[in-house]
């Protein structure tokens, strides 16, 4: 039984749960699509919200840039750049068999300084907010002063009396633990069983204290909350349930509509943009959707990425259900080499509020994963982390859709020709050489496969025991 209703039944009423039990790729295009005008009003949070958050950036930007000096060259501003790959696009043309259509383009956000994940948006503003709201509370701070200041022993004292406490699957953690520790907080960060090692050995060499948890993300983050109502000097930084961390994303849309003018990308009704986000708890895909509508509206369509393991929010949105489920009640592992995604129960704050939003969802397999990941390299040179290919085959699976989403949203063949399709790549530039060789040597062992016709789509390979038995640098992960 799950929430009164036999599985049985829970198929019956909602037929793609099927696919998703089977663990087969599948995709689901919304149909209560609604809107940007009318659907914004759910999420509660508005566009004053976000051009706050990004004045709050710009007042650290000066600290940044002291306290990082690799952010010297942006200003202390942390931002990636976008790029289009030719040669990827016409693989993926080939790989997919669809025609030309419309330009594919890149979010390197894999090349995001200090953590070098997405993560570095959400989880380092919420760590700035918190710092700056207890400075100036205070009065040590005033926001009119030149935020560099905050880079004095000093401050670092103050800041050390507090505590934040956050649950992760590595990247989140990661961000927080090395702003956190920087700014001179007392960090812990409690690990779900798929964090990788280096990324628990790079927080602790800076000071953060890291707990091991041998469970999944909800569970880490429940016991972050934990530590948090025993000690009134912790701030616990909840992915969950954030709006601050979602705020922290949405900014990088009004950064994105400055680089496509610059490329001379028109975005409006005849030239749509498809943006394609992987998305874990929810939290970055849906703060960076909700900015992308305040700015582009109707003209931007955002599908967001799942692994076939871990499709949380897929499954809580499909089924009204929200964060009231978790994958684990219908029998689906959670189990996948993209750590960064493997979620098992969705931010019920996301879901509900973007419902009306995000034009679709869809699952990509582990091994598809891989092999993208390889093709990504060998087409582009670009190294990523396997969560952050999610994005990869979403133009693919608009472009050969078959539930009549196209023609809901008018996405004509001539408007579809003048398309760009935006791939958010993640993460990956912090993962160690020896790593990133296993997950190519993987990606390029399961192309081989493919192209002799051995590997057939199946999924017996489980990464994630190949990666917990045998944690060498030469396993798939
Ligand atoms: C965390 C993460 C995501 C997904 O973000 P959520 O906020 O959990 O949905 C995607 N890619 C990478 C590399 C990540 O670390």
């Amino acid at each position: 039984m799950i929430l009164n209703k036999t599985l049985a039944l829970w198929r019956q009423d909602f037929p793609l749960i099927n696919e998703l039990i089977a663990l087969k790729e599948t995709s689901w295009f919304n149909p209560n699509v609604a809107r940007a005008a009318a659907a914004l009003a759910d999420v509660g949070l508005t566009a004053a919200d976000v051009a706050n958050a990004s004045a709050r950036l710009g007042r650290f930007a000066p600290y940044i840039a002291r306290a990082f000096p690799e952010t010297q060259v942006s200003h202390g501003i942390i931002e990636s750049e976008i790029q289009a790959p030719p040669r990827l696009q016409a693989a993926l043309e080939q790989r997919y068999t669809i025609a030309r259509s419309g330009s594919l383009w890149i979010k390197k956000d894999f090349q995001l300084p200090i953590s070098g994940s997405i993560k570095a948006r959400g989880g380092i503003y919420e760590v700035l907010k918190h710092a700056e709201d207890l400075a100036l509370e205070e009065g040590l701070l005033k926001i009119t002063d030149d935020y560099a200041l905050l880079a004095s022993d000093d401050f670092r004292k103050f800041f050390n009396r507090y505590k934040i406490a956050v649950g992760s699957t590595g990247n989140l953690g990661l961000s927080i633990g090395m702003m956190g520790a920087r700014l001179g907080f007392q960090v812990t960060v409690h690990m779900s069983a798929e964090a990788r090692q280096w990324k628990k050995d790079q927080l602790r060499s800076h000071g953060v204290t890291v707990v091991e948890h041998d469970a999944d993300f909800s569970a880490a983050v429940a016991q972050a909350r934990r530590q948090a109502i025993s000690d009134p000097c912790c701030h616990v930084i909840d992915d969950e349930n954030s709006t601050c961390l979602f705020l922290g994303y949405a900014v990088a849309a009004e950064r994105l509509k400055r680089q496509l003018d610059f490329a001379a990308r028109t975005v409006d009704a005849e030239h749509p943009l498809f943006v394609y986000l992987p998305c874990g708890v929810g939290g970055s895909p849906g703060g960076v959707a909700f900015g992308l509508k305040l700015v582009f509206g109707d003209t931007v369509h955002c599908l967001f990425a799942e692994p076939t393991h871990s499709p949380c929010m897929l499954l809580g949105v499909y089924t009204g259900l929200h964060d009231a489920v978790s994958l684990q009640d219908f029998g689906i592992d959670n189990k996948t080499a993209a750590d960064g995604l493997a979620v098992g129960r969705p931010s019920g704050f996301v879901g509900k509020a973007m419902q009306r939003l995000v034009d679709g969802y869809y699952t990509v397999c582990d091994e598809e994963l891989f092999r993208l990941l390889a093709l990504m390299e060998e087409t582009e040179g670009m190294r990523l982390e396997p969560s952050a290919l999610a994005g990869v085959p979403g133009m693919a699976r608009v472009l050969t859709e078959q539930q009549g989403y196209r023609v809901r949203m008018r996405l004509t063949d001539s408007r579809l020709a003048h398309a760009t399709h935006l791939v958010w790549a993640t993460g990956g530039s912090m993962v160690p050489e020896p790593e990133m060789t296993g997950y190519l040597a993987t990606g390029k062992k399961l192309l081989q496969e493919e192209a002799a016709g051995a590997a057939g789509g199946q999924d017996g390979i489980d990464f994630f025991q190949t990666r917990h038995g045998q944690n060498s640098g030469g396993s798939a992960g």
